[in-house]
């Protein structure tokens, strides 16, 4: 027990604390979103990433749009000592919390999701307190995977081939200026798919395949991005996009082995959105930073909950069918992706300079919803109060 004051420090892409009441306060926000757009019932559904950005989108609304019955993966930590916990950990707290106040069943199993231990925990957990899942959403953002023969992987964020040099902000000086990172080698590549790629996905149907614990009709979806061409060389064309290339063509395999079942495997292409993962990638604050400026005026501006309520709605949700691109994914990053968006954005990103960042960017919005994804700087918190830091789940 322990109840501090909080003074968060950011370094980069990392704060080295989150606050209790803040990330409370950001899941409730979700929480009401999904609860207005109520959908069709879910029986069972076990997230993998379920304490940030995508994954607890996925994880609330299936809780509190859909009535499922919930299982999430996380590899977070409460608060030990005077150390807080992590933003993921306070956000899942907040979900069990009020779950348990509306009579919802919710649990967490934190640990490393890509080792077998923690998938058989999960499929121990799925056979003595859930039946069969109806849904499974892969949105594990990783960067190093140990894979069962015990050899770690880490993923990098490069370009292939030629260096590549592009504007990005420095988040500690919010300064825009040039940034030259070298191409990957073919080691470093193949460590990138390996920890983002679809295999563990894969096992993770696998684990669950072997223990009976399909659902007929069952559903799974992970997470993709392609982005613009401003992004392009760092993102789809580089180590990452491989890794999503590997995922999407994951998909397709593990869709023709759920035929059987008359089961599903997709892959959604989100939106470019603050989140942990997204912030750590070069050059991708400063294009999201003219991107929501450009959709915040057009009225177009989703976040990750309206995003997952969409693609549950529209797409994914029971007795839906999905309507998929060329290449078999769901798109949910239409209204991104939308011509008249992207030139406006294009153009700005030939002007943007750390003089104009904060004028024709929305750089304010960007850091206002990075700190918040940590429990800062939210209206109606009062950061002189101490908190406590340990949150059990309950
Ligand atoms: P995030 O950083 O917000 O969340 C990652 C989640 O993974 C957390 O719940 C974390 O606890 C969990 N996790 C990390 N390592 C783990 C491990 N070893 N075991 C178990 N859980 C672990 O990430 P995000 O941005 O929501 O990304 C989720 C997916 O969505 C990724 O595939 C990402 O590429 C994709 N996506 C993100 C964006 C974006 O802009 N953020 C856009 C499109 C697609």
């Amino acid at each position: 027990m322990a109840e501090l004051v909080l003074n968060p420090r950011f370094r980069g892409f990392i704060c080295t604390s989150a606050h209790p009441a803040g990330c409370a306060a950001n899941v409730a926000a979700q929480v009401a979103v999904a609860k207005a757009s109520p959908g069709a019932p879910l029986k069972n559904v076990l997230v993998v990433g379920s304490s940030a950005g995508y994954g607890l989108a996925s994880l609330i609304t299936a809780v509190f749009g859909h009535g499922a019955h919930a299982l999430g993966v996380c590899f977070d930590r409460n608060a030990s000592g005077d150390r807080s916990g992590s933003a993921g950990w306070y956000n899942l707290a907040a979900v069990h919390a009020q779950a348990k106040a509306a009579g919802k069943k919710v649990e967490t199993i934190n640990g490393d999701g890509f080792s077998t231990a923690i998938k058989e925990q999960v499929v121990a957990a799925l056979k003595a307190r859930f039946a069969p899942v109806d849904l499974m959403v892969y949105s594990l953002a990783a960067p190093q995977r140990t894979d069962p023969a015990g050899v770690v992987h880490k993923s990098v964020l490069k370009p292939i081939g030629a260096a590549y040099t592009a504007k990005t902000v420095n988040l500690d000086t919010n300064e825009v200026g040039p940034i030259t990172i070298q191409g990957a080698n073919d080691a470093e590549i193949a460590a990138t798919v390996k920890v983002m790629g679809g295999e563990d996905w894969a096992m993770w149907i696998d684990a669950l395949r072997a223990a009976g614990l399909l659902a007929p009709g069952f559903r799974t979806v992970a997470y993709s991005y392609i982005g613009p061409q401003i992004t392009h060389a760092i993102y789809r064309a580089g180590t990452i996009g491989r890794a999503k290339d590997h995922l999407e063509a994951t998909a397709h395999q593990l869709d023709a082995g759920l035929k059987a079942i008359g089961g599903n495997a997709w892959v959604s292409v989100n939106k470019a959105l603050v989140t942990q993962a997204s912030s750590a990638i070069p050059v991708v604050p400063l294009y999201i930073s003219l991107l929501y400026k450009v959709m915040k005026q057009a009225g177009s501006h989703e976040g990750t909950i309206e995003q997952i309520v969409r693609l549950f709605r529209d797409h994914i949700g029971p007795g839906k069918t999905p309507k998929v691109d060329s290449a078999g994914r769901i798109r949910i990053d239409d209204r991104e992706m939308d011509a008249p968006v992207q030139a406006a954005v294009a153009k700005l990103w030939e002007q943007v300079s750390t003089e104009n960042l904060a004028t024709i960017s929305d750089f304010a919005g960007f850091r206002r919803e990075f700190r918040g994804l940590y429990g800062y700087e939210l209206d109606g918190i009062d950061y002189a109060k101490a908190v406590e830091l340990d949150q059990p789940l309950v």
